[in-house]
């Protein structure tokens, strides 16, 4: 067996923090040469028990977590960060808990540090606590591809070898100030996955193709942002929109998605505001509730893509769960401010549900509601049987929207040269370069 040797006391192991399930798995694990002071202890590599050149009281500071027990610190909300810590400090360190959890926060979410070595105001003693039960990062890049339009699509792997992605994607405005001096804005919407796979399977879908694999963690979503953040320069009062649009339907993990959206609006760390957030669902009415109940102030957008349940069924399997009528009605209540609306994703289908008459059938649908529609052209790839629709009947369609006074946006299209639509980076860089995309006709 590999085994590392740490020279101590046995009265310092004992009496360090370790939790219990490590302790007992210590005591058995590690032999103790007792005739020699101070005790010779073998310790199993499986254990992150290190040894450590720190002097004095710093060498108390030891920890026999097993990997599987280290805690991922991005999964943690700042009150959680505080409970999570206090178990491995003494009584008079705890005093200065509160202050310390704002000290690592800065460091994680203004400063996007990925190692407590660099966290240059917390002391050696408190770095070298803090590398031993805590984790930063869990992700690593695979593939980052980026558009002549700004769009960027990254492809990240994480600790258990799986693959998923998330989209940047820039708009640059031209604005003019008072004194006529023409400014530039940049406005960043950060689109995150909430799985790895999906569920759902719908059927123009290129996640869907792969099936469901797991949820990703809270600290997993948080870290796509922290990345995207620290990957594109942007400082920490540069403000962004996130939407939960990549891979995944983000109420089929509903807790861990929510974990995130707190952790990512605290005003001590990315300070994204929840209204600024929005989360987009395919459609499963029992968490429509549970996400109104919690009244977090988030938007919400509906996939709908189809106007009657015939063509809704063979697009989104769920419709044949909560068909459009239900879903529609678990959304008249969704608390939301008195300024805002209700997004209805509406993807454009060349031939399927692009027509004058689709146009009417939807305004019908949305009678009553505070709606905004997003009309997405399909990004067509090789995989895929639907087409883009022509820029005339886009026109069309969302012309007649707006006469019946329902604002409607055809979502410009972004990335159309690298994949930039939902799981196609993925098959194509893991399921070797097999998936291309289409030229279209916009
Ligand atoms: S479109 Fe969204 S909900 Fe539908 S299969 Fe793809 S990831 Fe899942």
């Amino acid at each position: 067996m590999n085994e590392a040797i740490l020279s101590s006391n046995k009265e310092q192991i004992v009496n360090s923090k370790c939790s219990s399930k490590s302790y007992n798995n210590l005591c058995n694990q590690v032999s103790i040469t007792q005739d020699i002071n101070p005790v010779d202890i073998k310790i199993p590599n499986s254990l992150n028990i290190q040894s450590t050149n720190l002097k004095g009281n710093d060498k108390q500071h030891i920890y026999c977590l097993f990997p599987e027990e280290i805690l991922q610190v991005l999964d943690m909300g700042i009150e959680s960060l505080k409970s999570n810590h206090r178990q491995f400090i003494t009584k008079k360190q705890n005093s200065a808990l509160g202050f310390r959890s704002k000290q690592i926060y800065s460091w994680l979410y203004s400063k996007y540090t990925t190692s407590f070595d660099v966290m240059s105001n917390i002391s050696k003693a408190d770095r070298y606590r803090l590398n031993s039960i805590f984790s930063i990062s869990n992700l690593n890049i695979k593939h980052i591809e980026q558009s002549s339009d700004g769009t960027k699509k990254y492809l990240f792997q994480t600790g258990d070898n799986l693959f998923f992605e998330s989209v940047l994607i820039l708009m640059k405005d031209r604005v003019v100030d008072d004194c006529g001096k023409v400014l530039k804005s940049e406005k960043y919407t950060f689109c995150l996955s909430s799985q790895i796979g999906c569920k759902i399977g719908c059927t123009f879908c290129s996640t869907a193709k792969g099936g469901f694999v797991r949820n990703l963690t809270s600290g997993e979503i948080v870290e796509q942002v922290v990345f995207l953040k620290r990957d594109n320069g942007l400082d920490s009062n540069k403000s962004v929109n996130i939407v939960f649009m990549g891979m995944g339907e983000p109420l089929d993990n509903l807790n861990n998605v929510v974990r995130a959206i707190k952790i990512i609006s605290h005003k001590d760390g990315l300070n994204i505001a929840t209204r600024r957030q929005t989360i987009s669902t395919s459609g499963i009415v029992p968490q429509i509730a549970k996400l109104a109940d919690m009244n977090l102030d988030v938007q919400i957008a509906l996939s709908l893509h189809a106007v009657d349940d015939s063509l809704r069924d063979r697009l989104m399997p769920i419709n044949k769960s909560w068909n459009i009528a239900q879903v529609l009605e678990s959304l008249r209540n969704f608390p939301i401010r008195s300024r805002n609306k209700i997004l209805f994703e509406y993807l454009m289908l060349h031939n399927v549900n692009d027509s004058l008459d689709h146009a009417k059938k939807l305004v019908s649908l949305l009678n009553g509601f505070r709606a905004k529609v997003n009309l997405i052209p399909f990004n067509p790839h090789s995989e895929s049987e639907f087409e883009r629709p022509s820029r005339e009947r886009l026109k069309l369609f969302a012309d007649y929207l707006y006469k019946k006074g329902i604002v409607a946006t055809i979502r410009e299209s972004r990335g159309l040269d690298i994949s930039a639509a939902c799981g196609q980076l993925r098959q194509k860089v893991i399921n070797g370069g097999t998936l291309q995309n289409k030229p279209t006709n916009i």
